[in-house]
C-alpha cells in the first residue's frame, strides 16, 4: 500500500515558515516504520528564495504552483488537490496556521475525504494508518481518530507543539512547476503583509500573569519583571476574559503554545488547558499562595507564596546584585 506522504509547505517573506519545518519532522518520523517518500506542495509567498529554503530536507520532490505565488486559498487548494491526484499519497499534512486552516477544509472536500485540525500529537496505527490526536471536550481528554475508509489521511497540525526537522546535507529535492488555470470566484486584488511584533511563541523569557493578578496596574510590576529578564509579557485566559492583556497574550489550548528557556509563572493555577501550551518549556518557575495547585506538578522552581510579595523582592534583587532569576534565592 502507498504510505507517501504529501507535506503543505507554507512561506512567507522570510522564507519557510517554521511550523513546515516542524511538519518535515514529524512526516519523517511518520515515515520510518512504514518507508513511504516525503513530497512538498507550496503555499504562498516568496518563490524566488525557495531552492535555498527546501536544502538538506529529506523530500524527495517537491510541487510549485504558480498559483501559489499569492495567499488565494481557493487557487492553493486547488493546486494541492492537483499534487494528491498525482501522488496518490496515504498522509496530507498541513500547518495549523491562518492560512492552512483556510486552505485545509477545501481540500478535504474536494478529495472526499476526512480532517482532523488543530492536532497536537500524530502516531502510526500497527496497520501504518494516521493516528490523529488532538484535545477534545475544553482538553479534558485527547481524542484519537483515525480515517479508516478514505485517503488521504489528513490533518492540520498546531504550530510549536512538535520538533523541527534538522537539515542533512546539500541535498536538493526534484523541483516540480504546476500550471494550472483557475477560474476561482475570488478575484485577488493585492496582498498587503502585516507587520506584527514578535509573539509570544518566538520569546526565550516569559513572564506568565494568572488570575493571582488583582488589577491592572498591578500588570505593570510583571512587565517590568519580563523587560528585566530580557522577554515578555504574557497571561491565563483568566486574564483575557478579565479584558486585561489581548488574546496574543494568551498560552495554552485556546491560545499560543510557547517553548521558551525560561517560563514564570505568577499566580496562575496550572489547568490542563494552560498546561498545554507550556509543556515544551525547558525551566518553568511558579509562584502560587496555594502548596496545593497543579501548576506545581509541572514547575522544575516551585514557590509557594505570595506574589505580592515575591515579585518586588525579585526585580529588587535582579537590580541591585545583578543576579539572574534562577540564581536569586526567595
Ligand atoms: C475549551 C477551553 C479552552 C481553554 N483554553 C485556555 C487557554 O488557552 N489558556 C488558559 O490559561 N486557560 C484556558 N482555559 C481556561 C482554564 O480552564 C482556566 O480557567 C484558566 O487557565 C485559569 O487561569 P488562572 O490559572 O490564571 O486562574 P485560576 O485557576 O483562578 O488560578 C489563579 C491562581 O492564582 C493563585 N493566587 C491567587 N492570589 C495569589 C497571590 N497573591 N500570589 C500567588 N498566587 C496567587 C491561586 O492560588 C490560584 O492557583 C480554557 C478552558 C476551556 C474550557
Amino acid at each position: 500500500m502507498n504510505q507517501d506522504i504529501l507535506i503543505c509547505l507554507e512561506t512567507g517573506e522570510n522564507g519557510l515558515h517554521a511550523s513546515s519545518l516542524e511538519l518535515i519532522g514529524k512526516a519523517l518520523e511518520l515515515a520510518q516504520p512504514c518507508g513511504g517518500s516525503l513530497y512538498g506542495v507550496v503555499m504562498g509567498g516568496n518563490a524566488e528564495r525557495l531552492p535555498e529554503d527546501l536544502r538538506g530536507l529529506p523530500l524527495q520532490r517537491v510541487y510549485i504552483g504558480q498559483t501559489c505565488r499569492t495567499y488565494d486559498a481557493q487557487e492553493c487548494a486547488e493546486t494541492v488537490v492537483e499534487c494528491v491526484r498525482r501522488i496518490d499519497p496515504s498522509v496530507l499534512l498541513i500547518s495549523g496556521t491562518c492560512f492552512g486552516r483556510s486552505v485545509a477544509p477545501r481540500i478535504a472536500v474536494a478529495c472526499r475525504t476526512g480532517l482532523t485540525a488543530d492536532c497536537t500529537e500524530l502516531e502510526r496505527t500497527p496497520e501504518g494508518g494516521l493516528i490523529q490526536i488532538r484535545p477534545a471536550f475544553g482538553g479534558d481528554i485527547m481524542a484519537r481518530i483515525v480515517t479508516d475508509h478514505t485517503r488521504p489521511q489528513m490533518a492540520t497540525v498546531r504550530p510549536g507543539v512538535m520538533s523541527s526537522c534538522v537539515r542533512q546535507g546539500d541535498r536538493m529535492p526534484e523541483l516540480c512547476a504546476l500550471s494550472r488555470k483557475t477560474d476561482g470566484h475570488i478575484h485577488l486584488l493585492d496582498v498587503q503583509p502585516l507587520k506584527l511584533a514578535a509573539g509570544i511563541a518566538a520569546q526565550k523569557v516569559l513572564v506568565a500573569a494568572g488570575r493571582g493578578v488583582k488589577r491592572k496596574e498591578d500588570l505593570v510590576m510583571l512587565e517590568h519583571l519580563a523587560q528585566r529578564m530580557g522577554g515578555a509579557l504574557a497571561c491565563s485566559r483568566a486574564l483575557v476574559e478579565k479584558g486585561l492583556l489581548p488574546h496574543e497574550k494568551q498560552i495554552g489550548l485556546s491560545g499560543a503554545t510557547v517553548s521558551p528557556d525560561l517560563l514564570l509563572t505568577c499566580g496562575i493555577s496550572g489547568s490542563v488547558q494552560f498546561q498545554a501550551g507550556i509543556r515544551r518549556a525547558k525551566t518553568i518557575i511558579a509562584i502560587n499562595s496555594d502548596p496545593e495547585a497543579k501548576i506545581f506538578d509541572l514547575a522544575h522552581i516551585p514557590v509557594c507564596g505570595d506574589l505580592y510579595e515575591i515579585v518586588p523582592k525579585l526585580i529588587e534583587r535582579l537590580e541591585k546584585d545583578g543576579e539572574s532569576v534562577e540564581e536569586v534565592s526567595l
